[in-house]
């Protein structure tokens, strides 16, 4: 079997695997690349027909928003993936589309490609964790990943290989269940132990803060301090989050960690919370009554026009606000940021990926004139660092191990170290690569 890498190792973003073996020829993912006008996968249009099956893992527009090329070129199957998945695409297709006009350039798809994909659920044919037979030789087994609303990791049982993909993965979201891929835990549980031996041929692991091993406990705690020191000096903290991720993780955060805290936040992030509440097969035991008890608190201000942010903001009282966009590109991202940045009382932390050229990322170069607040990256974790993928080796022990979602010389470096540390077959590859397993 053979492993082709056509984008997401040795880079952050377009995601896309593709595993061909006698019978099948598998994908995993098939997204995009934040860069210029976008960068799409190393696609070849001539295998795509051959194509025996599609897997999304999420949302993201790093893992979908190249799948409508699939069918421009001839993909005829499905696309397995779940129901939140689908639900949340057509919000990343507006988005992608609006950065790539915003920057001067072209979709190399339409609408046709994009109403042409047809999906299949997996959590409508499987549970978690049970195995779902697909066609001769090829079953598939999926857990929720943690990482965003609907994503998953998946394994595949494919002409006698074992093939682990993590997705993108979080153990520690405060709000996001995850199903443990651990070999140990699900075979040893199974009727027939004998029938999955625990060794995978192929795992590709998602590793995106390279050689970092903070824990998200160790990463809030610094936020914490950061916020309090910004409070207590009478300023605001700005908090740039995606509508839909991140933030309703801090929002839950905030209002537990800081009673009685004033906070600011933009309708669309409260209405990512209420999304949230329905989609309870999907969370940790408990967070829909947090969300509840959120959606009445008293210490949530939602302005409704431009008069009333600034008058929420130049009144006595300090806020944690949140607002759309967690790379700042939109208009009111700017305004925030142009509003605080008169004052060096004032902080906007970026909390997630800030991509070359976005606002986010001038501002944390130092690149935006007249900007005197605080501008600091703190990290929430919802990827996997170096101790994550520690575990992650010894819960899916395999032959060959992938790491993917960072820039090529982080991951030489991380591969490095495991080597060192006494692991097997840890590869840092990148876009155009071909592994034969
Ligand atoms: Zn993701
Ligand atoms: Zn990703």
């Amino acid at each position: 079997m053979e492993l082709r890498v056509w984008g997401g190792a040795g880079e952050h973003g377009r995601s896309c695997y593709v595993l061909t073996g006698e019978q099948h020829r598998i994908m995993l993912d098939c997204g995009v690349k934040k860069e210029g006008t976008g960068q799409y996968p190393l696609l070849d249009a001539d295998l795509i027909p051959q194509l025996t099956a599609v897997f999304l893992t999420h949302a993201h527009e790093d893992h979908s928003m190249a799948l409508p090329l699939l069918y421009k070129h001839g993909y005829q199957g499905e696309i397995w993936t779940t129901k939140p998945t689908v639900l949340q695409l057509e919000l990343y297709f507006a988005n992608w589309r609006k950065y790539v006009e915003r920057r001067g350039g072209e979709l190399p798809y339409d609408h046709t490609h994009i109403s042409a994909m047809r999906f299949r659920i997996l959590e409508e044919e499987a549970e978690a964790g049970d195995w779902l037979l697909l066609s001769d030789g090829f079953s598939v087994q999926w857990g929720r990943s943690g990482h965003m609303l609907g994503s998953v990791w998946l394994r595949l049982q494919l002409e006698g290989h074992r093939i682990f993909f993590s997705g993108d993965f979080s153990r520690e979201s405060a709000l996001l269940a995850n199903d443990s891929p651990s070999v140990h835990t699900l075979y040893e549980s199974s009727d027939e132990p004998n029938l999955f031996p625990p060794e995978m041929t192929l795992s590709i692991i998602d590793n995106a803060y390279g050689a970092d091993e903070q824990s998200q406990s160790q990463k809030l705690n610094a936020l914490r301090q950061l916020i309090l020191e910004v409070l207590e000096r009478g300023g605001h903290v700005l908090l740039p989050v995606p509508a839909f991720g991140r933030g309703q993780d801090l929002l839950l955060w905030a209002l537990s960690t800081f009673p009685g805290q004033h906070l600011l936040i933009e309708q669309e992030i409260r209405e990512g919370l209420q999304q949230l509440a329905e989609w309870k097969d999907w969370l940790r035991p408990g967070i829909v009554h947090a969300i509840n008890k959120a959606m009445i608190s008293p210490n949530i201000h939602i302005p409704v026009s431009w008069d009333d942010r600034v008058r929420l903001l130049q009144g006595e009282n300090s806020f944690i606000i949140f607002t759309t966009d967690g790379m700042m590109e939109s208009a009111r991202a700017r305004w925030y940021a142009e509003h605080l940045s008169s004052s060096a009382d004032h902080a906007i932390v970026i909390t997630g990926h800030a991509s070359e050229e976005t606002f986010a990322r001038q501002l944390l170069k130092g690149e935006i004139e007249g900007t005197s607040c605080e501008v600091i990256q703190m990290g929430y974790k919802i990827h996997q660092g170096l101790d994550d993928v520690r575990l992650m080796l010894h819960e899916v022990p395999s032959r060959h191990t992938v790491l993917v979602h960072a820039p090529k010389p982080v991951t030489d470096q991380v591969a490095d170290r495991l080597a060192e540390e006494g692991a097997r077959g840890i590869y840092s590859l990148q876009p155009g690569a071909v592994l034969n397993i």
